[in-house]
C-alpha cells in the first residue's frame, strides 16, 4: 500500500515548517531494547514524507536501522566505522533510502563493534562524527537523526559530540528511570567540556500499554520530572512496529494506519513544530 504522507494526520499539513539549519538530534539511552532504534527509524521517515530532507546515521554495529532502512550493511560495503577510523568521506557510505525520495541511511556492519576499542588510540577521538558530518556539508539536510548503540562508549560519545540536541526513548516499564541519570550526568559532562551547545530537547515515551497502571504511573513520573522536554504523544506498544524491519520498511509505508505509524507521525509533528518555537 502506498504511503500517503500527511494521511494520518488531522490538520491535514503535507509540508511541515523546515528549520532554519541542520538539526542534528541523537537519539541515546544505554539501556538496550527501549526504542532508539525504532523512534529513529519512523521519526525519520514521517519527516521525510513532510518535505524534510533526512539522514539516518547507524551508530550501532548491529545494524538493526541499516535493516529497516533496507540499506546494505552486510559483507564488505563502506559503513560508519570506516569514516570514523579510517577517514572515509560520508558521502562514500549515504544510500538514499529505497522508495523514500527524501531519507538516507549511513549504515553500519558489524565492523564497527571494533570501533569502541580502535578509536581510543586516535587524534580527536571524540570529534570524528561531528567532523565527517561538518565535511558533509551537513547543510543539505534538515535532520539528522544518529541511532546510537545501547552502551555510554566512544560510539555514543561521538553521536553526543556531533549533535545539539539529545532524544532519550523511555520504556514504560518498571525499570525505566534505572540508569537514567547516569546518561544524563554524561550528557552534562560532554556540554562542559566538548560541546557547549549540546541540550536534553526531547524525551519519547515508548511501548505504552494503557491496560496497566505501571505504564501510566511511569508515564506521570517521567512528566514531573521533565515537563514539556517529554513529547505530548505516547508510542503504544504495537506489533506493526516490530513487523516492519524485516520487511525493510518503516511502519510508516509497512502499515500507515497502524496505531504506531500515527503515533510515530504525530510525534515527529510535535519534533518538527518545536524547531520553529526554540
Ligand atoms: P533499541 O534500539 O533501544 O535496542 P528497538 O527499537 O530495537 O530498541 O526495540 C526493541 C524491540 O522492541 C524491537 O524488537 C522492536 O521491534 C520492539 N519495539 C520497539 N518499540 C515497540 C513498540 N512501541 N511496540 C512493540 N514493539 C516495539
Ligand atoms: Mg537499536
Amino acid at each position: 500500500m502506498a504511503a500517503q504522507p500527511g494521511a494520518t494526520s488531522g490538520d491535514g499539513d503535507a509540508l511541515w515548517p523546515r528549520p532554519s539549519k541542520t538539526r542534528v538530534i541523537a537519539v541515546a539511552n544505554q539501556k538496550g531494547g527501549v526504542g532508539k532504534t525504532t523512534t529513529s527509524v519512523n521519526i525519520a521517515a514521517a519527516l521525510s514524507m513532510h518535505g524534510q530532507r533526512v539522514l539516518v546515521v547507524d551508530l550501532d554495529p548491529q545494524g538493526n536501522a541499516s535493516t529497516a532502512l533496507a540499506t546494505e550493511h552486510r559483507g564488505d560495503v563502506p559503513d560508519v566505522y570506516q569514516v570514523l577510523v579510517d577517514d572515509l568521506p560520508m558521502a562514500d557510505i549515504v544510500k538514499q533510502v529505497p522508495d523514500m525520495p527524501n531519507l538516507y541511511c549511513a549504515p553500519a556492519t558489524i565492523d564497527l563493534a571494533g570501533a569502541e576499542i580502535e578509536l581510543v588510540s586516535l587524534v580527536a577521538r571524540e570529534a570524528r562524527l561531528r567532523r565527517a558530518l561538518a565535511a558533509y556539508d551537513a547543510m543539505e539536510f534538515d535532520y539528522i537523526v544518529i541511532d546510537c548503540p545501547p552502551s555510554l562508549g566512544l560510539l555514543t560519545v561521538n553521536a553526543l559530540v556531533a549533535a545539539e540536541e539529545v532524544m532519550i526513548p523511555i520504556q514504560c516499564e518498571y525499570y525505566a528511570l534505572e540508569g537514567l541519570g547516569q546518561l544524563l550526568r554524561n550528557v552534562d559532562l560532554i556540554r562542559a567540556h566538548l560541546n557547549p551547545t549540546l541540550r536534553l530537547s526531547t524525551i519519547v515515551l515508548t511501548m505504552y500499554d494503557g491496560r496497566t497502571r505501571l505504564a501510566s504511573q511511569v508515564a506521570d513520573e517521567v512528566r514531573s520530572h521533565f515537563g514539556d522536554t517529554v513529547l505530548r504523544t505516547v508510542i503504544p506498544r504495537s506489533v506493526r512496529l516490530s513487523e516492519a524491519p524485516s520487511y525493510g520498511q518503516s511502519v510508516m509505508t509497512y502499515d500507515p494506519g497502524s496505531s504506531g505509524a500515527m503515533a510515530y507521525m504525530d510525534a515527529a509533528r510535535e519534533i518538527a513544530h518545536r524547531a520553529t518555537v526554540s
